[in-house]
């Protein structure tokens, strides 16, 4: 009677990002395929050897990837768009490579969100196709496994209703009555995989349903019992691990009754919620129950102890051949391993776990809950003496910042004046014209700003050159802001790579790691600032370029901030604390940042919160006590300013017509929002509700290369106004610039000045 431990997935990218270096070496043609198959291969075989030696019992297999997931479950089933062309073969990578990054004539497929964490997937387009089995990659890479390293996996395949739900047809995402219409012709070829997996003589396979979560009402669950119906019975010597994760199940007892041979639970992030069920409804005892119990989406190490406990719980509820331990959801969320963190400093690094180190604990957790602790008690004793000592440690115990929290309660964050009273003195103070004219920070970050940073960082550029340098940049674009005859101007956030990076280094409690990549989509990484600790301001942050800036014109000249919220979706966020906690810490350190903003002058203050529509919860019912924070923490960095200073927000990456209450409750002077992928849902949406703050809905869209015309803007200006009144409008692109060549830039904002001035002479007629 033995626990044994399974994994979900494994990071793509490589140690020293190999596998991002092999795809962009062969987009440029640099290598030709051939290699890229061999070194693909290594750095799978490598990866599945890793995790055999950390004491891995079941290996996924076939969760590699030569770019997504959900892109490799399509192009097998031949769900491939059209446009693309017409396969009955499997797809060699140019073919593969783009449906993901488009060509000249094909435009690439979507991109989106995974779930609620920041991973983009491909969105399969179910229109005019015919599924057909172009490739059994799942059997490949399981035949590989066996055949090159002895390794028995456990194929990991997305479910047919999750790929089905995941998709759209006539650019919307399959409803209930799509998914019946599709499955049946979907659930041959996932019969016919299973089939020759079978053959092959696999015991397990990993089918990930992680829509699952998001079932609430039982008739939903209908589609997914056909396919596992149908699979079981046509395979009934393969077992399924049926695999959830990112939240609870809500139709408990109904998903652990399917016809499969395991459950896989996330007991992470389920809000406590599928412990509860197993503890009070029990499971069945003909299952295994495939216990997530290892944060697979953070880069804490677990408190070994805690993590016993609970698996002694789960013994309660099932008997031990019945248990295995897993990562709560896969590991490609997180960075691949500690050990070239060499410059943390140690008390932090005792505290980190990432994918290594998460499937390390796994192999301890099944030595303790199989042999007693006493078996595996130095790595108990260091794993807590670790977790000590960084608890213990200043950076977790800041007065400063204990005292400001605890006077939270007794504060309200509420500006001195309701909004009528406020707008009234600031447009005396700004005195700017009808339809005032702005852009969102950031401009152009051209190869030079990008060159100087890195010889910067490197070494090979003095702090006083690259400040210098900085200066110019500033003081080129505030010329050309003037020229184009913008109203209010940005000092363009040439000083920042990101939103959130350059704050972490001026906050304390922060850490920006060496190699914590993470998959963001395709080749792309990002590496997430690590909050450790308490968050305390100890210096200005970005005081300095604001007024410098603001020097050089007789224009306002905007401050440009992150809000808390945004700020903690883009990091990854201690959880010793609740998330809120670390959350207003933020917000108490940028509430200083504002007033030091406003005593150096400046009368306009922008605090973005793009995050905050993306990070919704997945589950409807947590979504209120997360807005609510949001607020919260919004209006303590913001209340803190006179009457006559000026707080915009921007947002955006979204469609905002379903959190308009919390839009209207941040209290903001000024809001801009990104309205070109929302479709006009934004404006009529306030159509419906009314607005009273002064608003900028983007006029044209930043995200081509595109030069919108004059007409064009003057078009959309005009939509705006037959909802928003002239009074309230303010004009500006719908995000910010960083990502556009500056030619572009120029040409774009001189049409959409125009266009306002048009607008302008026509209203002035008209009185
Ligand atoms: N101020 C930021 C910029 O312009 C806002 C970016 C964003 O909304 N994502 O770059
Ligand atoms: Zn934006």
């Amino acid at each position: 009677m033995t626990i044994i431990n399974s994994s979900l997935g494994y990071p793509r990218l490589g140690e020293h990002r190999e596998w991002k270096h092999l795809l962009e070496h062969f987009w440029k043609g640099q290598l030709d395929s051939t290699t890229f198959h061999a070194t693909a291969k290594q750095l799978r075989l490598a990866n599945l050897k890793k995790q055999q030696s950390l004491g891995i019992d079941y290996i996924p297999v076939a969760d590699n990837s030569d770019y997504d997931h959900v892109l490799d479950t399509l192009v097998a089933f031949g769900a491939i768009p059209t446009r693309f062309g017409h396969f009955d073969h499997q797809l060699d990578l140019n073919d593969y490579y783009a449906i993901a990054r488009g060509t000249d004539t094909a435009v690439a497929a979507e991109m989106t969100k995974w779930f609620n964490i920041n991973y983009h997937y491909i969105v399969p387009e179910f229109d005019d196709i015919t599924f057909k089995l172009l490739d059994n990659r799942w059997l490949r890479y399981y035949q590989e496994a066996k055949d090159e390293l002895g390794i028995d996996g456990k194929p990991v395949i997305l479910g047919p209703v999750s790929f089905l739900k995941l998709g759209k047809r006539n650019g919307q995402y399959l409803d209930d009555a799509g998914v019946a219409e599709l499955l049946p012709q979907l659930l041959p070829l996932y019969q016919q995989v299973l089939t020759e997996l079978a053959a092959a003589d696999v015991k397990w396979i990993q089918l990930d349903e992680p829509t699952l979560v998001k079932t609430t009402a039982a008739s939903e669950l209908a589609p997914y019992r056909q396919a596992l119906t149908t699979l079981h019975e046509a395979v009934p010597a393969l077992n399924i691990e049926l695999q959830t994760y990112f939240d609870s199940l809500d139709l408990y007892d109904q998903i652990v009754d399917l016809p499969v041979q395991a459950i896989g639970l996330d007991l992470v992030h389920d809000h406590g919620e599928n412990l509860d069920h197993l503890l009070t409804r029990g499971f069945p005892a003909d299952k295994i129950l495939a216990a997530g119990i290892i944060d697979g989406h953070n880069v804490w190490a677990s408190d070994l102890q805690t993590k016993l406990a609970l698996v002694q719980q789960l013994q309660t509820v099932v008997d031990d051949n019945h248990l295995w331990l897993q990562p709560a959801n896969s590991l490609l969320h997180v960075p691949i391993t500690t050990v070239n963190e060499t410059k943390a400093d140690p008390i932090l690094l005792g505290g980190l776990a990432f994918a290594d180190q998460k499937l390390q604990e796994l192999h301890t957790l099944t030595i303790a809950a199989n042999q007693g602790v006493a078996a595996v008690q130095s790595a108990f004793d260091t794993n807590q003496a670790n977790l000590a000592a960084l608890n213990q440690s200043s950076h977790r115990n800041n007065q400063r910042v204990r005292e400001a929290e605890a006077h939270l309660a007794d504060q309200t964050f509420e500006r001195q004046a309701p909004f009528a009273t406020r707008i009234k003195t600031q447009h005396e103070r700004l005195n700017l014209p009808l339809l005032p004219t702005t852009t969102i920070g950031s401009f152009p970050q051209s190869p030079t700003v990008r060159a100087k940073r890195a010889a910067w960082r490197k070494g090979n550029l003095s702090d006083e050159d690259y400040q210098t340098f900085l200066h110019a940049e500033t003081k080129r674009w505030i010329k050309l802001q003037e020229k184009l005859g913008i109203d209010v101007l940005v000092h363009g956030e040439f000083e920042r790579t990101d939103m959130v990076e350059y704050f972490g280094q001026k906050l304390t409690g922060f850490y920006a790691t060496q190699n914590g990549w993470v998959q963001s989509y395709g080749s792309r990484g990002v590496r997430p600032p690590v909050i450790f600790g308490d968050v305390d301001y100890t210096e200005p942050i970005t005081v300095a370029e604001s007024v410098y800036a603001q020097s050089l014109t007789d224009k306002p000249v905007k401050g440009m901030l992150t809000a808390p919220l945004t700020i903690i979706n883009w990091s990854f966020v201690r959880d010793d604390i609740p998330r809120a906690q670390v959350q207003n810490q933020i917000a108490l350190a940028l509430r200083q940042e504002v007033q030091n903003l406003e005593k150096a002058g400046i009368k306009i203050i922008q605090v973005d919160e793009p995050a905050l529509r993306e990070g919704l919860p997945l589950k409807q019912r947590h979504w209120q006590a997360y807005l609510d924070e949001a607020v919260y923490s919004f209006k303590i960095t913001t209340t803190g300013v006179q009457n006559d200073t000026q707080i915009h927000t921007h947002m955006c990456y979204s469609n905002f017509a379903d959190i308009i209450d919390t839009i209207k409750a941040l209290d903001a002077d000024v809001i801009s929002i990104e309205t070109s992928r929302s479709h006009g849902e934004i404006i009529s949406a306030f159509e419906q509700t009314g607005y009273d703050q002064e608003i900028g809905l983007g006029v044209y869209d930043i995200h081509s290369p595109r030069v919108p015309s004059v007409d064009e803007i003057e078009a959309n200006i005009q939509r705006a106004l037959r909802v928003i009144d002239v009074h309230q409008f303010w004009i500006n692109p719908d995000c910010g610039l960083k990502t556009r060549q500056e030619p572009e830039a120029l040409a774009a904002l001189k049409n959409m000045v125009a266009a306002r001035n048009a607008i302008q002479a026509q209203l002035a007629t008209k009185n």
